[in-house]
């Protein structure tokens, strides 16, 4: 008797204790992203943290919240994560000439012309975006217009990959750049032993060293307008592959400051000044920043010809890319990070650089491990060498929008067998069963949209091509949501704090006028973001 009093008293208890919670969620449609893809209808948070899902009843009666936000339907999701991009880069990008979508040089021209009339202010002119691939001819461009409206200025304009930049002359000899010179790992364009201003992958670096760092408020200026325009997004957790030790200081002490929210996974570059301040001490975690990466680039881009193949390319016969250092570096780093807690993550286009970066980390994982090693891009794979993948537990980190924003010219590079292994994303998804996604932004748009797009119908922006890109390697729905959230958490050790709405994790969610899951193919792009919500706190 005594027994059952107990479990009545228990029942009365759990109807109507009135657990207070800070927010209730209700009458949405709650995609939880567990290990099942349970959908609930409500949710309960308290101090920035989910407290349960459920149905409308089963939250509604046993908790009260200070506030009660009615979803009136509307879809929510975890919070999105992008698991490769530059947000420091993007930042930056916000505030230099926009070259995305130029259709030729003279209107690339153009447009640092009219930024820099209305920017006197700067001792440099940056822009970011050009893509001779969209220009009639598609060769590079030459840099004399820019001599001739730049005489004193120095002018550098990036390529839209980040792996060529023109640079005018005046930059160059700020650079010490000369006709003739060679460098490891890049190359410095001449014609007719004059150079032309293009500089491919580490021969650029020379000319950025020159640029004046930016002052606090710049900076802040960046990260903050970069901020604002990934929640607006649905972003509440973005990596960047690829930073300064200086830079991670700064952004630890704006988040402490309360004045950057963003939730930050961080690579550091591959850079023995970073290795001085981080090998000895180990990983840095904070509430909002994590630092544990370390980002290598085994090779350059494939529109700019730098990605290393196996054989020439198919529109170069007598070139196949290069590596960007030499063999032993990529082995003796991965030597000496299996021996630490950090996680190796190389930049890999060519089907070349792949197959090294792949048996370097096999040499020293041996096997199924929980290291997590990531290959970024894993963008040209040789059909044999897929299973590498799995065979040692390796991360195949991929962007989506990357396979529709070079399907136009992929083929042309790469020839008709060898593109197939290209943008296998559905065939590497098959190696460990599951892959974080990303966009690489600023290289792509920071749209999460546009990769649940490409990622699903294989598609761009325009609705090309019609039948999809190389549709055997669609994903599915539900697996594109999980590698934008989920798996992009988890490729960043993130998975038990962010990524999916479960009792525990913070809660970071958004609230979107349509159902990704359900919304017909052609109305994807249109998705809105009502609301984004990190850790509880309303942020867009
Ligand atoms: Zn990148």
């Amino acid at each position: 008797m005594r027994k059952y009093y107990f479990i009545a008293l228990l029942f009365f208890f759990a109807a109507c204790s009135n657990n207070k919670v800070d927010t209730i969620i209700h009458h949405a449609v709650i995609y939880t992203v567990d290990s099942s893809f349970t959908v609930a209808e409500a949710m309960a948070i308290k101090d920035g943290k989910i407290v349960a899902t459920g149905s409308n009843e089963e939250i509604m009666d046993q908790y009260k919240a200070t506030e009660n936000i009615d979803a009136a339907g509307a879809a929510v999701y975890p919070g999105f994560i992008d698991a490769h991009s530059h947000f420091v880069g993007y930042g930056r990008s916000l505030f230099q000439v926009d070259l995305f979508g130029t259709n030729t040089w003279e209107e690339t021209v153009a447009r640092v012309k009219a930024f820099a009339d209305e920017h006197p202010e700067l001792s440099w002119i940056q822009g970011r975006g050009w893509d001779q691939n969209r220009w009639p001819g598609k060769s590079f461009p030459t840099n004399e217009q820019l001599n001739e409206l730049f005489p004193d200025k120095p002018v550098v304009l990036t390529r839209v990959d980040g792996h060529a930049s023109i640079a005018n002359q005046k930059a160059l000899d700020l650079a010490g750049i000369q006709a003739g010179q060679t460098i490891v790992g890049g190359s410095i364009e001449t014609k007719n032993g004059k150079l032309t201003g293009i500089l491919i992958d580490n021969a650029d670096n020379k000319v950025y060293d020159q640029i004046p760092a930016p002052t606090k408020e710049t900076y802040i200026q960046w990260l903050q307008q970069a901020e604002k325009n990934c929640f607006a997004q649905g972003l509440t957790t973005v990596t960047d592959c690829g930073l300064n030790y200086k830079d991670v200081e700064a952004i630890d002490a704006l988040q402490k400051e309360g004045k950057l929210n963003m939730r930050m996974y961080v690579m550091l570059s591959d850079d023995p000044e970073n290795y001085a301040v981080y090998l000895p001490k180990g990983p840095y975690k904070t509430d909002k920043l994590f630092v544990k990466g370390i980002k290598v680039y085994a090779d350059g881009a494939l529109g700019s010809r730098g990605a290393c193949l196996l054989h020439p390319y198919s529109d170069k016969p007598d070139w196949t890319g290069f590596l960007l250092r030499d063999k032993q570096h990529y082995d003796s780093l991965a030597q000496v990070l299996a021996g630490t807690d950090f996680q190796m993550c190389t930049h890999a286009i060519g089907d070349s650089a792949n197959r090294e970066v792949l048996n370097i980390y096999n040499k020293y994982l041996k096997g199924k491990n929980d290291k997590r090693w990531r290959i970024e891009h894993a963008q040209v794979i040789h059909p044999n060498d897929f299973a590498l993948f799995g065979k040692a537990s390796i991360i195949p980190s991929v962007q989506p929008t990357h396979g529709t924003s070079d399907m136009y010219w992929a083929a042309e590079r790469l020839g008709t067998e060898r593109v197939k292994g290209a943008y296998a994303y559905q065939q590497l998804l098959q190696e460990n069963g599951w892959m974080p996604l990303g966009t690489d932004f600023p290289v792509e748009d920071i749209s999460p949209f546009k990769t649940f797009l490409a990622a699903v119908v294989r598609k761009d922006a325009k609705g090309y091509p019609e039948q999809g890109f190389q549709m055997e390697n669609a994903l599915t729905r539900e697996a594109t949501i999980r590698g934008m959230t989920i798996w992009a958490a988890k490729a960043s050790f993130l998975e038990n704090e962010v990524g999916s709405l479960e009792k525990g994790k913070k809660a970071d969610f958004i609230l979107l006028d349509q159902d990704l899951m359900k919304v017909a193919p052609e109305k994807i792009l249109d998705t809105k973001v009502k609301a984004t919500y990190s850790g509880g706190q309303k942020v867009h």
